[in-house]
């Protein structure tokens, strides 16, 4: 094994002995940066969204997969199996966002646009 897959593999056991602390000390940090900075820590928090949005838009389209619209402003990650509420309450939106990025699903996510998403939740409602 090389040096660096010898310290790899260490560090990922110290890191499975250690997790809860170092997330907790991570936790610590990023608290304190966003109290010394606010701003900052917002316009890196936006930017970094808009990223992570800008790979989906890479991964599963740059327009509405029902009706072709293209404005980005108004596309999003769509849940095809009308899991959206429940896996949001699991891992948070930027929980989902990061899933849908890791693992190209597309039985899972699509990009519509905000008129398509409507339509479609009334339609899984039976609604006009
Ligand atoms: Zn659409």
């Amino acid at each position: 094994m090389a040096t660096t897959e010898v310290e790899k593999s260490r560090y990922k056991k110290w890191y499975e002995a250690n997790k809860d602390r170092v997330r907790e000390m991570k936790k610590q940090s990023m608290l304190k940066r966003r109290q010394e900075n606010p701003e900052l820590h917002r316009r890196q928090s936006i930017e970094s969204k808009a990223r992570l949005k800008s790979a989906l838009f890479d991964m599963y389209g740059h327009v509405c997969a029902r009706c072709g619209f293209d404005d980005k402003r108004a596309l999003t990650l769509d849940h095809k199996l009308n899991n959206g509420n429940k896996e949001r309450r699991d891992l948070g939106e930027r929980g989902v966002y990061t899933k849908a990025k890791n693992t190209y699903l597309p039985n899972e996510y699509q990009t519509l646009c905000m008129n398509c998403q409507f339509i479609k939740r009334c339609e899984d409602k039976n609604e006009n």
